[in-house]
C-alpha cells in the first residue's frame, strides 16, 4: 500500500506555476522518459525532475518516479487533480500522469516499477478511475494508448517496459491486483519469546538428575539469543527453557530485572494484589512490549500463582513474561 508521505516534494511547481484547470477524472496517464542515458546516470531521476521543473511550460506530469539513493522514489511536480503537460489533447482528462526515470539495472527496475504501480494504484481509487489498463472508458491508460486514441506519437511505455521483464499482460495485472506478498503489519509484534544470554560464560543446566542436583549441560556463550519454550520455577526465580529440558536463569540475560509484557501490540494485561484480586484497570498500564523493573524473587500470588513484583502490591504473572513461551 503506497503511503504519499514518502512523496518528496522538493520540486513541485508554484501555484502559480503549470495548467490552473481542475482535470476531469478519467485516465491515470503511464510515461516512461524514454531517456537512455538515464540509465547511465546514477542521480538520474534527481535530474529529470529538476529539468523538468525547470522547463515545465513545454512539459510535465504530477509524478516522476526512479531509483535513487539506494531506493526507489517519487517526486511530485504537478499538483494531482490538476491538468498537466504529458500527453496532448488527452491532457484534461488526466487528474495524474507518471512518468518513469530508466535504469539499466534490473533489481532497481523492479523495485521503482513496484512503486510507479502503487502510485498509479493510489491516484486511480483516490479519483475514483477504475484499475484497467489501456481497455474502453475510464481507466489507466499508457502513453502508447493515449497516441493510439488522441494522436501523437509516443509508445513509451512499453518498449522499455518489455526490455525489463515487463509485459502489457504484467503490467495489466499488477495495476489491477498491486503487490500483495508485502507482510501484513504484524499484529503480535510483542510477543516475543525469545531471550539473549549477556553473562560471558556460564552453564545451562537440565532439571533431569536422579539425585535431584541440577544436572550442569551445555556452555552458553554471550551474545547468543534463544527461543524459550516456558519459564521454570525454582527456589523462587525463574528460568528460560530454551531446549529440551534446557534452562538458564534470568538473572543471565537481557530481561535480568524486568519484565517485558509479552503480549499484543496496543493490549495489556492485568495485575493482581498479593491476595489475589485484579487491579481494576492495570491493563491500560501494562502493555505489550512494556518493560518493568522487578526484584530477581518470585512471588506466589494466591489463585494467581507466580508472579513477578512490579510494585508495592501490584504482581503479574509469570506467563506475561517475554519467554514464557505465550502465544497470545
Ligand atoms: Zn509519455
Amino acid at each position: 500500500m503506497f503511503n504519499p508521505n514518502i512523496i518528496n516534494k522538493t520540486y513541485t511547481l508554484g501555484d502559480y506555476q503549470g495548467d490552473t484547470r481542475l482535470a476531469s477524472n478519467r485516465f491515470i496517464i503511464l510515461h516512461e522518459s524514454g531517456n537512455d542515458n538515464d540509465k547511465r546516470d546514477s542521480q538520474a531521476l534527481l535530474h529529470e525532475v529538476q529539468y523538468m521543473h525547470n522547463n515545465y511550460g513545454s512539459a510535465y506530469v504530477q509524478f516522476f518516479v526512479g531509483y535513487m539513493d539506494g531506493k526507489a522514489q517519487v517526486y511530485q511536480i504537478g499538483e494531482p487533480g490538476y491538468v498537466s503537460w504529458g500527453a496532448l489533447t488527452a491532457n484534461p482528462y488526466a487528474p495524474v500522469q507518471i512518468e518513469f526515470a530508466r535504469t539499466g539495472d534490473k533489481q532497481q527496475f523492479r523495485e521503482a516499477y513496484r512503486l510507479y504501480v502503487e502510485v498509479a494504484r493510489y491516484y486511480a481509487n483516490a479519483y475514483g478511475i477504475p484499475l484497467t489498463l489501456d481497455s474502453g472508458g475510464n481507466g489507466i491508460k499508457t502513453h502508447q494508448w493515449v497516441t493510439n486514441n488522441f494522436g501523437g506519437d509516443h509508445v513509451d511505455p512499453y518498449p522499455y517496459f518489455a526490455g525489463m521483464g515487463i509485459t502489457k499482460s504484467q503490467l495489466a495485472y499488477d495495476l489491477a491486483n498491486g503487490f500483495d506478498d508485502e507482510p501484513e503489519p504484524e499484529k503480535k509484534a510483542t510477543i516475543n519469546n525469545v531471550v539473549t544470554v549477556t553473562a560471558d560464560y556460564f552453564k545451562a543446566f537440565t532439571t533431569t538428575n536422579s539425585k535431584g542436583v541440577p544436572h550442569i549441560g551445555t556452555d552458553i556463550l554471550s551474545g547468543t539469543a534463544w527461543q524459550s519454550a516456558d519459564i521454570l520455577v525454582r527456589d523462587k526465580k525463574a528460568y528460560f527453557k530454551i531446549g529440551n529440558d534446557t534452562y538458564i536463569p534470568q538473572s543471565v540475560t537481557d530481561k535480568a530485572g524486568k519484565i517485558v509484557i509479552n503480549y499484543l501490540d496496543g493490549y495489556g494485561v492485568n495485575a493482581y494484589n498479593s491476595k489475589g484480586q485484579s487491579i481494576k484497570d492495570s491493563n491500560q498500564v501494562f502493555k505489550g512490549g512494556t518493560s518493568w523493573a522487578t526484584g530477581e524473587e518470585l512471588f506466589k500470588v494466591p489463585n494467581v500463582g507466580w508472579c513477578y513484583q512490579v510494585s508495592t502490591d501490584e504482581y503479574i504473572p509469570v506467563k506475561f513474561q517475554q519467554g514464557s513461551g505465550f502465544k497470545g
